[in-house]
């Protein structure tokens, strides 16, 4: 790739400042949960670096799943149809399900997510997210432990790729086109 088409970044969410917001959303769920052993269900791929973040400021016996849906590809436009590519490894009958996304966008993932987890006869089942862009929703969906809400722009790092790239940026950013 010639330095003429490469994507520009620029900084929204500093790697001190994220990790600051997941200490505190590890905090509260701890308080929220205590007593109680909750299973975090990591959307792959993009949660997780923000859910291996999170489970280790939760001061209690968490367990792990992990779940794959389709997600935009190599574009920065929801195609609006969700799919799931791979599904959890255990029953979710009886378990206290908080489902970890890095971003809530459309909020079409998480409401197909948030339907099928109910069915399975959780006992209860929770959000939390690192990102949030409110202004793209189509379907409500209730976030109770968000991170940051962010404005109507397409975002790079902590999990969050395009095509692929830039989920080991240890920030968030914006990506911008090369024109
Ligand atoms: P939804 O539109 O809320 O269903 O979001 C679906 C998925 O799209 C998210 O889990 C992300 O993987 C991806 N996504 C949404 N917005 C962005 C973005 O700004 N950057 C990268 N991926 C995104």
């Amino acid at each position: 790739m010639s330095e003429f088409c490469q994507p520009q970044l620029t900084t929204l969410l500093e790697a001190e400042r994220i990790q600051a917001r997941i200490r505190e959303l590890g905090a509260s769920i701890a308080r929220d949960y205590a007593g109680r052993s909750p299973l975090l269900v990591v959307v792959l791929k993009g949660a997780v670096p923000f859910s291996a973040d999170l489970i280790r400021a939760i001061d209690l016996p968490v367990t792990l799943d992990f779940i794959a849906v389709s997600s935009y590809g190599a574009s920065t436009k929801s195609s609006g149809e969700v799919r799931l590519l791979k599904d959890l490894d255990a029953s979710l009958k009886g378990k206290d399900v908080i489902i970890v996304e890095d971003i809530v966008d459309t909020g079409l993932t998480l409401s197909y997510l948030l339907d099928m987890f109910r069915r399975r006869d959780a006992a209860s089942v929770r959000v939390a997210a690192l990102l949030d862009k409110p202004e793209r929703r189509q379907r409500e969906v209730e976030v109770a432990y968000a991170g940051f809400t962010i404005p109507n722009e397409f975002v790079v790092g902590f999990g969050l790729d395009y095509a692929e790239r830039y989920r080991n940026l240890p920030y968030v950013a914006i990506l911008n086109p090369a024109l």
